[in-house]
Formats: structure tokens, sequence, C-alpha cells
């Protein structure tokens, strides 16, 4: 049955590299037999620009009705002084929100091509293939109550809410597992729990969740031992399951691990695996329109996108070789360029993953 992906390039680079993922996937449906249709949307400041809000109610209609949605980036200057319910931020959170997004997946893999351009020692990250699942809809970011008061003596105090209820652990545990039970089997929840009673209590339900997951091999770490095993022996790690605010810092953390925030892909999963897939990083505006951004996070976003909702898994294995494949042969965009290497525009890179998929 053909499938419906939501396609939503937003600002600045976000029109380059998703352009550059559309003829992967064009090649897909054309070369591979893949049945999708691709149907465009506005985001972010594009539809602010054209409708006045960052998240149009046509925009809304059809990612709830997609399959999927592939998103490149939202956000820049020109929208900055507009109020933060206006900004193009706001289209990306209400995206994550109205589609229930509750699961974030953000794969840290360092091609061994680029060894040397993480700011660690090659011998440190080489073969690197770490999976954080964060909680992406609950937490302190979303508890209530928040906001800053006058107390009866006059000081003013901010204050915010860490809160998680059984249910919402037990399924963000859960994709965790499942998830481990296809790599190494291997998870470990990262939590405060000596400090933090929420955090105690999802240590508490993660334990429980384990029982139904008898080949998995569940491990506990508190966060700030976790901030520093990463960056001391980063390989120990298979999957990491954390809470919100806790795998926003150690993803971005991880993230550099890898060398460049152009590698990296993610995928934001709901209940039934529906899925939204970009590249971890911004909009870049500081290089938009010169055809220099690395559009592998997206393409490689793409290949999330066919092995989580499109149930294509083989095909999301031939993207990943495809994208190895152009790396082993040299090519390199500004972002993973090391000295006396060429590098290739934007364009090129994208059309090298095509060359490479059609001499499959
Ligand atoms: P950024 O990720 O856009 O850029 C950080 C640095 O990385 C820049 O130097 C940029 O040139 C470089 N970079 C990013 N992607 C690259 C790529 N594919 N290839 C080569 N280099 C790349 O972060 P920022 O500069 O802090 O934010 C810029 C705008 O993006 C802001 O408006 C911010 O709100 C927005 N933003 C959006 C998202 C999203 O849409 N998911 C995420 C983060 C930031």
């Amino acid at each position: 049955m053909t499938k419906t992906i939501a396609v939503l390039p937003g600002d600045g680079i976000g029109p380059e590299i998703i352009a550059e993922a559309v003829k992967v996937l064009e090649t897909l449906q054309n070369d591979f037999g893949l049945a999708v249709q691709l149907e465009p949307g506005l985001v972010g400041g594009a539809a602010i620009d054209a409708t006045g809000y960052p998240l149009p109610a046509d925009t809304l209609e059809l990612v709830k009705k997609a399959d999927a949605v592939l998103l490149g980036a939202v956000g820049g200057a020109k929208w900055e002084r507009l109020p933060i319910a206006r900004r193009p931020e706001k289209g990306l959170l209400g995206l994550r929100s109205e589609l229930e997004l509750f699961a974030n997946l953000r794969p840290a893999l360092l091609f061994s091509e680029l060894a040397n351009a993480s700011t660690l020692k090659p011998e440190i990250v080489a073969g690197l293939d770490i999976l954080i699942v964060r909680e992406l809809t609950g937490g302190i970011y979303f508890g209530q109550p928040r906001g800053i008061r006058t107390l009866d003596n006059g000081e003013r105090q901010g204050f915010n809410t860490l809160v998680y209820s059984e249910s919402e652990i037990e399924r963000i545990a859960r994709v965790a597992f499942e998830s481990a039970e296809k790599r190494q089997k291997r998870l470990c929840s990262v939590d405060k729990a000596n400090v933090l009673e929420a955090t105690e209590f999802w240590r508490e339900i993660v334990t429980r969740v384990s029982q139904d997951y008898p080949n998995v091999q569940l491990t506990h770490m508190y966060v700030d031992n976790a901030a520093m095993q990463l960056v001391r022996a980063p390989k120990q790690f298979d999957v990491i399951v954390t809470t919100n605010m806790f795998g926003d810092i150690l993803s971005d953390l991880a993230s550099q691990l890898t060398g460049s925030i152009g590698m990296l892909p993610s995928a934001s999963l709901d209940a039934n695996n529906k899925g939204m897939y970009e590249p971890i990083h911004g909009s870049a505006p500081d290089i938009a329109g010169q055809n220099i951004a690395n559009p592998l996070a997206t393409i490689l976003s793409l290949a999330m996108m066919l092995r989580y909702s499109l149930n294509q898994p083989e095909l999301a294995t031939t993207v990943e070789n495809a994208v190895s494949q152009v790396l082993r042969d040299g090519l390199r965009t500004k972002d993973i360029q090391e000295p006396g290497q060429n590098t290739v525009s934007t364009r090129e890179m994208g059309e090298a993953v095509v060359a490479a998929l059609r001499a499959k």
C-alpha cells in the first residue's frame, strides 16, 4: 500500500538538505519499488511568511494523515523578534505535541572514515554506535506548576516541576528495551535516583518493565557519571534511556563524539511508530543558500524513517551503506573536510549518494 510522507523543508538550509533527501526518496521509488507519495508542507519561518502562523492548519492536517514526516529545520534571525508563541520553533514543538511524539531516538554513530573528525582520540571513538532514547513530551519541560512568582517576603522565585507518571515511564522504557533487543541487548537507564524522587520512581518502573525483556541486560547510572563515562569510554554504551532534560543534554554531548552535527539523524515516534524524522542540527543561517551544507544527516534521517515507520529495514541499510560508500570514496562537505581533501557541495553529495544507490 502506498504510504504518504509529509515533507516539510522549513527554513535556512532546510530546503537545500531536504532537496537531496527527496532525490534519494525518488531513487528508492523509481529503482527499488518503494511505494510512497510525497506531500509538501509549510512549517516554521516559511509558514509564518506565507500564513502568519508557524504551524498552519493545512500543515497540521497533512502531518496527521501522513504515515511519516520528513523535516528540514526551522528558525532564523528574521523571526527572532516575534513573540515566543509565534516564532518558528513553536511550529516544531507543536508538531511534537500534536503528534504525541514521546520517544526521541538519537543514534550517535561514527562512520569509520570520519574517526579523525571527532575532538576525542580516534581509538576512543572508532566504531562508536550508541542509541540515546530520550523521553520527549514529559518531565520538567512540561510539568506543572511552573513559573516565576513573588514570595510573601518580597523575594522573587523561579520554579519548575519534575513529574513522571508510571505510564509515561513504562512506554518510553518499552521503546528502549525493544530497540536494545534489535542491537547489542544492553540498556543503561540514566537517572538521578539518589537525589530526585521522580527519578527514583523512574528507576523502579524501568526495573519492573525489564522483566518482560529477559534478553536485555539492564544497568542504571546516575546522570553525572553518565556524562563523564560518555567522554571517558563511550563505547561501553549500547542503548541509553533517560528523561527529557537529561536526554536533551546527553544527546548533544554524544553527538559531538562523532565529529560533525551535519552527520546525525533523529527520529521522534508515537505509540504506533508513526514518526517525524529530522537532522539534529538547526537551520544554520550562517551557511544557508550557499550549497555547502552537509545533507547526510537528513539522508540518514530518511533511513531511520524506512526502518521505523515504513517497515523497510533492508532499504534503510541500503541507504546507510550508500552513505558509507560516498565517505569511503573520499567525498566531504566542508564541515567534515580534513586537511588536503577536496570538498563537495550539498548537491554533489546528494547526487553521489543517489549514484551509490543506483550502483547497488
Ligand atoms: P545550527 O545547528 O543551525 O548551527 C550550528 C553550527 O553548525 C553552525 O555553524 C552551522 O553552520 C553548522 N551546521 C549545522 N548544520 C549543518 C550542516 N548540515 N552542514 C554543515 N554545517 C552545519 O544551530 P544554531 O546556529 O544554534 O541555530 C540556528 C537556528 O536554527 C536558530 O533559529 C535555532 O532556533 C534553529 N534550530 C532549529 C532546530 C530544528 O529545527 N530542529 C534545532 C536547533 C536549532
